[in-house]
């Protein structure tokens, strides 16, 4: 029972001539979501069909819509009703002249030979070419994956088609075992392999990035807070690349090895711990949560199984003799068993016990969240 994965590709749009008719279409696509989400906010409907039989004729009479940009029309609404619902907000949803226009595949958009795109608009069928990069050519033409429904999206004078595409997850071999992975602070993961990803070249370059800010900040001029602002996006880009690149390397090394990878199981963390070792959990920032969204993310599309397991005691049990207490932390970074002496880095010791209860427990596969954008 593979789950289905998606990816998304941005693909920039050679659409200059065009301009004009798909600016009228952008127009009207949204004038008429706007009008049908005020049609169902107002009649409490979230049922598709009931949407579709009350809508469409008059969607298209209205807005002067194909009849497959009236239906997309009416899957953007119902579905952004819905979205608002669930958030239990209270305003309907409003949709601007220049948002998003919901392709699907086959019947408004189609890919033609030598990288073009027909696409229907408000004067018919328009072809025009995709401006690809080797990378985005490969992925849109790998025969594993189904391109499903696109978003035609407007960004500063550029046109852009995001493209959905799916397939199911890889066939999983993991008869070789678990990785167990412990992620830290003191150095960013380490495996139970031995394997240690140090933070410490993420924590030179955030250094020098904030010195860099608070000097900056002194000055204190308009130019010098952009600037500052500007720094800050360097820094989470840095970070993120050091994060894709661990996941990347650990979820590698997992399909090499026809391993699964475990990981903390940190939901409901807050009910369960002390004070005391909330304060662990606390200090991971969001570079730390990205972290794992990235290994599950990667995991999933690689066909890797990614176990959680319970935290409690993966820092304070030896591995050698299990013997569980507290004082076997001696600090953050060192572990000694107090009965059989033995010593290890204190994030190796975690992710060794990640590794043996992953690999005691009952096979549970960890809910991941598989979309992101490429
Ligand atoms: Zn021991």
């Amino acid at each position: 029972m593979n789950k289905n994965i998606t990816r998304t590709i941005c693909i920039k749009l050679d659409l200059a001539t065009h301009d004009p008719v798909l600016t009228a279409t952008m127009k009207a696509f949204n004038s008429a979501a706007a009008w049908i989400a005020r049609v169902c906010w107002d009649e409490g409907i979230t049922n598709t069909n009931t949407a579709h039989h009350r809508v469409y004729g008059e969607t298209r009479e209205r807005f002067g819509l194909a009849a497959q940009l009236a239906v997309n029309a009416r899957a953007k609404a119902v579905e952004a009703v819905k979205s608002v619902k669930a958030k239990k907000r209270e305003t309907c949803p409003v949709f601007g002249p220049r948002g998003s226009v919901r392709m699907d595949n086959h019947h408004s958009y189609s890919f033609k030979p030598l990288d073009h795109v027909s696409l229907l608009t408000m004067e018919g069928r328009i072809t025009c070419r995709m401006i690809l990069g080797a990378r985005q050519h490969a992925m849109l033409t790998d025969p594993a994956w189904e391109s499903g429904t696109a978003d035609l999206v407007w960004r500063r004078g550029v046109y852009y088609l995001h493209v959905t595409q799916s397939r199911v997850a890889p066939d999983v071999d993991d008869t070789g075992g678990v990785i167990g992975v412990d992620l830290g602070i003191v150095n960013v993961a380490v495996d139970s392999d031995g394997q240690i990803f140090t933070g410490e070249q993420v924590r030179k370059v955030r250094a020098r990035y904030k010195r860099q800010r608070e000097e900056l900040q002194k000055v204190g001029t308009k130019s010098a807070k952009r600037k500052a602002k500007r720094k800050s996006g360097t820094e989470a880009r840095f970070q993120s690349d050091v994060n894709h690149c661990i996941s990347k390397t650990l979820v590698a090394k997992a399909v090499a090895s026809c391993k699964a990878l475990a990981l903390e199981d940190l939901t409901g963390i807050r009910e369960r711990l002390t004070v005391r070792h909330e304060q662990r959990y606390e200090r991971h920032s969001w570079a730390f949560y990205q972290l794992r969204t990235y290994i599950a993310y990667k995991s999933a599309h690689a066909g890797v199984r990614v176990t959680l397991v319970d935290p409690r005691n993966t820092s304070r049990t030896c591995p050698e003799c299990g013997h569980c207490a507290k004082a076997n932390r001696r600090t953050q970074s060192e572990f000694l068993c107090q009965q059989c002496g033995y010593t290890a880095l204190a994030d190796f010791v975690g992710a060794r016990n990640i590794q043996t209860v992953a690999v005691n427990q009952p096979m549970v596969a960890a809910p991941v969240s598989v979309c992101r954008k490429s």
